[in-house]
């Protein structure tokens, strides 16, 4: 049985300017069922904002996730890998979720604890493209976005909205 726990003790580094790394392993989650058997791993970055705010930095995350192409429908493994992503935690109840475009969770006031499993959860999600494409289908499908890419006809344009702007 892999270690579910995603809370962390964070009473100190509100009473202090301190900050804390944590690294971590086999870290499962039922958030993402289709998690591969490596399970989770990553490094956190602890930082004291003020008295009731908590920055929670990943600083590296990686993980592989059995997904299925929506393409071909053949199943493939996708690996995710990410160098960096912060949310604030706060113990101040009155501050509002979506405020700007901030990711914002809220630290457990009774035992000072945060938990780390939903914003790790969001920052895979994040990863996730609009459509996936296992490694076969996603090299067909770039070639064909290059080939796109030289099609003369859209030189052309280029071209001509460039004389606009710059000789009128
Ligand atoms: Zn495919």
């Amino acid at each position: 049985m892999k270690d579910q726990t995603f809370e962390i003790k964070v009473g100190d580094l509100l009473n202090q300017v301190a900050v804390d790394e944590i690294t971590f392993e086999n870290k499962k989650t039922n958030l993402i069922p289709n998690l591969s058997e490596e399970w989770i791993t990553g490094k956190i970055r602890l930082s004291w904002i003020d008295d009731e705010n908590v920055l929670v930095e990943i600083e590296e995350l990686e993980c592989t996730l059995n997904e299925t192409c929506d393409y071909c429908t053949k199943p493939f493994e996708r690996k995710i890998k990410i160098q960096w992503y912060s949310s604030r935690f706060t113990l101040n109840k009155d501050e509002i979720n979506y405020a700007n475009d901030e990711v914002l969770f809220f630290i457990d006031e009774k035992t000072s604890t945060i938990n780390i499993e939903e914003m790790i959860y969001q920052a895979i999600e994040l990863e996730t493209p609009f459509v996936l494409y296992c490694p076969e289908c996603a090299k067909n499908h770039e070639s064909m976005t290059e080939d796109e890419e030289i099609d003369e006809s859209d030189f052309d344009l280029g071209w001509e909205w460039w004389n606009v702007v710059f000789h009128k």
